[in-house]
């Protein structure tokens, strides 16, 4: 009866083995799909729509102007010329409306003739700015979103003026301007 279940003992552990080999194969096989699928943040926009910031649509209700509203949790945009800090050269840094995250500096701005505010840059190695594709209204564009709160800022289009190229089209109710003050230029 012993010698029985000693082989019964012997058969599970080999069976388990095995499966423990085969969970192994097939989990490297599917990690390493997963690195070549996954190159190219922008063609997967539902990794660049993950945000650390969760809030429900009523309390970004509460807190955003309706019109606020409509832009960056609604993909909306603000008609052309509408935007106080389209004609705004003054320095200082431009935040995020939903979530304060400061996205460019004033001397990433110029005067794109577009009607709504534009950027050569943004602020830091290039992650608070999500880019995402987006095939919406028959056009091949790039969306771009607060990475932070996933807020809705406008397209970015790589017709600059400037050496980066790059024109960040932005819509001045997705934005904050934090004026440089006097008090911060006599410190430097
Ligand atoms: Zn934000």
């Amino acid at each position: 009866m012993k010698g029985f279940s000693m082989i019964l003992v012997y058969i599970s552990m080999t069976k388990s083995i095995l499966s423990f080999m085969f969970v192994l194969t097939v989990g490297l096989g599917s990690c390493q799909t997963g690195v070549k699928t996954n190159i190219n943040p922008i063609n997967n926009p539902k990794k660049a729509m993950e945000t650390s910031y969760n809030k429900t649509d009523e309390e970004w209700k509460k807190e955003l102007t309706p019109e606020q509203y409509r832009v960056l949790r609604q993909k909306g945009t603000e008609s052309p010329h509408s935007s106080e800090l389209n004609d705004n050269f003054e320095e200082g840094t431009y935040v995020c409306a939903g979530c304060g995250t400061e996205l460019f500096t004033s001397k990433q701005k110029f005067d794109g003739h577009c009607g709504w505010p534009s950027f050569d840059n943004e602020i830091g190695p290039g992650d608070r700015v999500k880019k995402i594709k987006d095939f919406s209204h028959g056009m091949v564009r790039t969306e771009i979103v607060c990475a932070k709160c996933g807020g809705h800022l406008g397209h970015i289009f790589d017709d600059g003026p400037t050496q980066t190229g790059q024109r960040y089209c932005v819509n001045g109710l997705s934005l904050g301007f934090k004026k440089l003050e006097k008090k911060d230029e006599q410190k430097k």
